[in-house]
């Protein structure tokens, strides 16, 4: 009987034709359109599921798209441990820059093209086929495993929040792996263990019930775009610091571990220069740039309107103005905490002849960072070091990721992302592509990583 690591290589062929099969669907979770086919992708990954000898395998139904679960609880002394990731995808636009058709993958030296191929259908399959060598091999697996693999991932989940507070049981796990991550080289493991959360509003000010003349109330009108101007002026000093009230009050600085851990992580702040013609860099003093992009707060203006916008002039004093912001979150931050000191900063701050209001917006998420000695963290940097030769970076991705948190509040596991893809894989772009030494590589990881869980246990 082989182990399963040569069962992997044995299957090598069999597993690459199960990629091109799974790459060929397009799930596309956002057009209404595609809805047969993201369901036709769930039952593809249920299937597949089911033939690596996976039990209890089911189609767990949402208002969207439904998610797709699998166990296997063999080990009734082993910890569970939680895949979770997404079978849908994004949109392929535009189509006339891709090389080839996305969804007909295409191997270019060594390299797979395809929607989805990075972003995470390869991903998908790694713990999947994993389990399968095990349980081929020996007839069981090291720990107990479920997959929860969602089909909004690219919507925002929308609908993950209620799945996971419905089968709260039935998903109850001890340690949770997020599988749509990705490695910033090929040859130097990444482990993610953060995502900044969000926290959207918009600021509405009034000062009259009606435009004015701006000659014949001029000198007498309060102007509401000076006033909003104005409140945003106090929110934020020339030295990139936040100058909300009470902002930073929930903020837990990072520590000279996590700053180590960032500092290890190249800057890649000059690239983002060069590719967006950014005529300068700016940001909180007394931190560094990959500081500043993943483990502190932001206040951003997104967008600000009000008064007349068409051609030529027109002598007016608008009545209102208004404004759109977000700010990204770290721990411990909360969305609704921080729209508070938003409001308080507000009523403060604006004159007695301005009504100013403060609304939440939609689309909040918390931040999420795995504690530093988190065992399935030190389980997948011990695989990961082992098989490159050297230590995985520890990332924190400026972004939010709303599946994480939801975790965390609705599982208690703080969940590890890995993944086998490169963060210049095209997700979400024309031309996403997968290298495939670094896809069958994670094969090995996964199924080296269900071990590693089992004897730290
Ligand atoms: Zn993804």
């Amino acid at each position: 009987m082989a182990d399963p690591q040569t069962y992997l290589e044995q299957q090598s062929e069999r597993y690459y034709d199960d990629l091109l099969s799974l790459l060929r669907i397009p799930s596309i979770s956002t057009d209404p359109a595609r809805a047969a086919d993201v369901r036709a992708t769930a039952e593809w990954v249920a299937e597949r599921m089911r033939a690596a000898g996976l039990e209890g395998v089911r189609l767990l139904e949402t208002a969207g798209h439904p998610a797709v679960y699998g166990q296997w609880l063999g080990a009734p002394d082993g910890p569970t441990l939680l895949f979770y990731g997404h079978y849908d995808v994004q949109p392929p636009d535009p189509l006339d820059e891709w090389v080839s058709p996305p969804f007909e993958p295409t191997l270019r030296e060594g390299r797979l093209y395809a929607r989805g191929a990075d972003d995470m259908k390869g991903n998908l399959l790694l713990p999947i086929v994993a389990c399968e060598a095990w349980l081929r091999t020996g007839g069981a697996l090291p720990v107990n495993v479920k997959f929860v693999f969602e089909g909004e991932e690219e919507i925002g989940s929308p609908h993950f929040g209620d799945l996971l507070a419905e089968h709260q049981a039935l998903l109850a796990c001890d340690r949770a792996i997020c599988t749509d991550g990705g490695q910033l080289a090929e040859d130097q493991p990444t482990v993610g263990v953060g995502t900044r959360g969000i926290a959207a509003a918009e600021i509405h000010v009034r000062t009259a019930n009606t435009d004015l003349h701006s000659g014949l109330a001029g000198g007498l009108a309060p102007n509401p775009i000076h006033v909003l101007a104005n409140l945003l002026a106090t929110m934020i000093s020339a030295d990139g610091r936040i100058t909300v009230d009470g902002f930073y009050d929930e903020v837990i600085p990072p520590s000279a571990e996590e700053r180590a851990a960032i500092a290890a992580v190249p800057d890649d702040s000059s690239l983002l220069q060069d590719r967006s013609g950014l005529r300068g860099l700016v940001g909180e003093a007394g931190y560094t740039a990959m500081e500043r992009n993943s483990a502190r707060p932001t206040l951003e203006v997104n967008g600000i309107w009000g008064g007349y916008q068409g051609a030529g002039t027109k002598t007016v004093i608008p009545a209102e103005a208004h404004a759109k912001i977000t700010c990204r979150l770290v721990p411990d931050q909360e969305p609704a905490g921080v729209i508070e000191h938003l409001r308080e900063h507000v009523a403060r701050h604006a004159p007695a002849f301005a009504e100013a209001t403060v609304v939440t917006l939609p689309g909040s998420s918390d931040p999420f960072l795995v504690p530093g000695d988190e065992p399935t963290l030190l389980a997948a940097e011990h695989v990961l070091e082992g098989l490159y030769g050297r230590a995985p970076y520890r990332t924190r991705s400026g972004g939010s990721v709303g599946a994480l948190p939801l975790l965390r509040r609705y599982l208690g596991v703080s969940a590890v992302t890995i993944g086998f893809g490169l963060a210049a894989g095209g997700a979400h772009a024309p031309n996403e592509f997968l290298p495939l030494d670094l896809w069958r590589r994670g094969q090995r990881v996964y199924a080296m990583l269900l071990d590693a869980l089992a004897e730290q246990d």
